[in-house]
C-alpha cells in the first residue's frame, strides 16, 4: 500500500495483528480508524461484516477487488492504484481532496487485514474484461457467486 500515509498503513497493520489474536478489533483501534479515515471507517467495517469484499485474481498474477456497495451496486476497484469508480471517490477524494479513500477501498484493505476476504480465481481473459471496466464481466462473476 505505498500510496497510503504511514499512519494509515500502521493502523491497518495493527488491525491485522489484533484481529488475528482476538478475532475482533479493540475499541481504541476503532476510534483510531474513525479518526484517520473519518465516517467511511464504520461504513467500511459494515461492508466487511457483510462479507461484501471479494479478491479476484487471475493466473497471470493480476488482482482486483469487487465490493458490493450498500445500494447493491458492484464496484470493481484497484487498490494498487487506489481507484474506485464510485461517486463518493470521484467527488470527495479526487475533486475535493477530502478523505484518503472511499469506504469500498477501505473495506478491501480491512478485509484483507482481517483475513476475511473472499477469494476467487478467474481466467486471464475475464480479468482483462474486468480491468477494462466492462460491467457485464463483473455482473457475470457476481451472478455465479450466489
Ligand atoms: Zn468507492
Amino acid at each position: 500500500m505505498p500510496l497510503l500515509p504511514v499512519v494509515a498503513e500502521q493502523l491497518l497493520r495493527d488491525v491485522r495483528s489484533s484481529y488475528r489474536e482476538e478475532s475482533r478489533i479493540p475499541d481504541d483501534l476503532l476510534i483510531a480508524l474513525r479518526f484517520v479515515f473519518g465516517s467511511c471507517a464504520l461504513q467500511a467495517l459494515d461492508l466487511v461484516d457483510q462479507r461484501s469484499v471479494t479478491c479476484v485474481t487471475s493466473p497471470s498474477g493480476r488482482e482486483v477487488f469487487q465490493v458490493t456497495g450498500g445500494s447493491g451496486r458492484l464496484y470493481t476497484l484497484f487498490t494498487r492504484c487506489q481507484y474506485c469508480p464510485c461517486p463518493a471517490f470521484s467527488f470527495s477524494v479526487l475533486r475535493r481532496g477530502e478523505g484518503l479513500l472511499c469506504k469500498h477501498i477501505l473495506a478491501a484493505y480491512l478485509s484483507q487485514a482481517m483475513g476475511v476476504c473472499r477469494q476467487e480465481q478467474v481466467s486471464d481473459q475475464l480479468m482483462t474484461r474486468l480491468l477494462a471496466g466492462q460491467e457485464d464481466a463483473g455482473e457475470h462473476l457476481r451472478s455465479a457467486r450466489v
